[in-house]
């Protein structure tokens, strides 16, 4: 999630439902219908600490459902059998828990090594190397982005479908207040977004993936991004820019969230984290004397106007259900009582969960400061910057997450998970291509502790990672199972604007 003034990752929870086509992209939303969630966390520990069996049996294709059967959402659909379960999902479930019972424990040391040495965005230099060392020492090449850091590794065959896995890289400027023996070594920045978890994830299943493809069991190709700068943000677009989902079919995500349990995964078809730009106004005028508006301009009435008519306007300029917002922060003009000033200022953020509705938001804006300011003849511009796009989740990739959740953790594993009016750089990928991104419950079952993300106590019970490996793993094959079949999951009739 980027930028520390957004550290909510479902702070519109009960929001109403933005669920809308999108005519430009194709996408399409639907209403989540609630399954309560499971409290049950389904042994993940376990996995992680059993024997490794002896025989490693090789995954089938598993059996793939008719586009009419899939469930409707996020976190609501009712219980179906999972894509890979049979002879091929067994075989996965063994072969996840030999390699985890292996590797579990490297990926944590990886992970608190992460979070020892956090880096910063664009800076995440010895994490690009470390990455990039586990990699090699797989027999795998991993390509790091021009700017020196985040890299882009492809495992598998070239034919087939494409399928990415993206991990965040990068950590935030705040002080890491826990006291652990894997507390950050440098002053004033800490993992408190979760990346180093992301990171770990990620790596676990690409080096899962990577034995897979030397055992020929790949049936078509998947490609790790690693992502730099998310919080900054930007560093999706560094990824695109080298062509990282170039040819790519869908793109995956995880990422934590402190308020679920370790086990469970929350998942949403449609917006999941919202826009969030950030814009300055500025007006000026004459200036003169408060006794004699008439022959000024009355600035300071003037910008209260703008600054309680623009959000106001705006919310009546697009469809309710995007949840478009305009909330000032700062609004400043002015020294003394009794003169008029020449100029002031209004800065503040746009939230936005509709992908159409942001790409309209600045263009309505100018015009409508503009009305405003032009009726008390005050002249006014308007710097807008672009944040990033709301992550718009497709229906048919958070079935994928939905059937490999089942399958490597339990049928209870997936949870509808709320909107967000935070802010979130996967979007970008997903303007693009299809995909989706699930929030991975990182909380131990029971533990009366809360966490938030961008805090400087924020942590992780680590077997979340296993879990992580398990879900991405199954998610990228189910994915690549059903290559080609894109486009048959299209939205239930009825459901997407209830
Ligand atoms: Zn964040
Ligand atoms: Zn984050």
């Amino acid at each position: 999630m980027p930028g520390p003034d957004d550290p909510d990752p479902a702070g519109a929870a009960g929001r109403g439902d933005p669920a809308r086509g999108h005519e430009r992209t194709g996408r399409s939303t639907q209403q989540t219908t609630g399954r309560t969630p499971s409290g049950s966390a389904n042994a993940q520990g376990a996995h992680m600490t059993q024997p490794a069996p002896e025989v490693m049996p090789g995954l089938e294709p598993p059996s793939v459902p008719a586009a009419g059967e899939r469930a409707e959402d996020g976190g609501g659909a009712a219980p179906r059998p999972a894509r890979l379960a049979g002879p091929g999902g067994a075989a996965l479930q063994l072969q996840l828990d030999a390699f985890l019972a292996r590797a579990g424990e490297s990926l944590i040391g990886f992970r608190r090594d992460l979070h020892m040495y956090p880096e910063l965005g664009y800076a995440e230099h010895r994490t690009t190397r470390r990455i990039a060392e586990r990699l090699a020492e797989a027999g795998l090449r991993p390509r790091i982005l021009p700017r020196g850091t985040g890299l882009i590794c492809d495992i598998g065959p070239e034919e087939g479908p494409t399928v990415a896995l993206r991990a965040d890289i990068d950590a935030l400027p705040l002080q890491d207040e826990k006291d652990v023996a894997y507390r950050s070594t440098v002053p004033g920045v800490a993992h408190a977004c979760g990346h180093d978890v992301h990171t770990a994830m990620v790596l676990g299943a690409g080096l899962f993936l990577a034995q897979q493809a030397r055992a020929g069991l790949l049936p078509g190709r998947v490609r790790l991004l690693f992502q730099p700068a998310e919080e900054t943000p930007g560093g999706a677009l560094d990824v695109m820019a080298a062509g990282g989902i170039a040819g790519v079919d869908r793109a995956f995500a995880l990422h934590c969230d402190p308020r679920i349990e370790v086990g469970q995964l929350g998942l949403r078809t449609g917006p999941i984290t919202a826009a969030c730009d950030k814009v300055y106004v500025k007006v000026t005028g004459p200036g003169g004397h408060t006794a004699r508006p008439h022959l000024t301009a009355d600035l300071v009435y003037a910008l209260a106007k703008i600054v309680t008519e623009l959000p106001s306007a705006l919310s009546r300029r697009v469809d309710p259900r995007s949840s478009l917002s305009l909330v000032w922060g700062r609004v400043a003009a002015g020294s003394v009582a009794n003169a008029i000033p020449d100029d002031g200022i209004a800065e503040g953020t746009v939230r936005c969960l509709d992908d159409e509705a942001w790409h309209r938001a600045p263009e309505m804006m100018k015009a409508l400061l503009h009305s405003v300011a032009a009726a008390y003849d005050v002249e006014a511009s308007l710097e807008y910057v672009r944040g990033v796009p709301p992550t718009v989740n497709e229906a048919a990739s958070v079935q994928m997450f939905r059937d490999a959740a089942a399958q490597v953790i339990g049928d209870e594993a997936a949870v509808p998970t709320p909107q967000s009016l935070g802010g979130e750089d996967f979007g970008w990928y997903l303007e693009s291509i299809p995909g989706a991104l699930a929030r991975l419950g990182v909380r131990t079952p029971g533990s009366a502790t809360e966490y938030d993300l961008h805090r400087g106590d924020f942590d992780v019970d680590e077997s979340c990672i296993g879990v992580g490996v398990r879900v991405l793993t199954a998610t990228a094959l189910t994915a690549l199972w059903d290559g080609g079949r894109q486009g048959e999951s299209e939205p239930v009739e009825g459901a997407a604007l209830a």
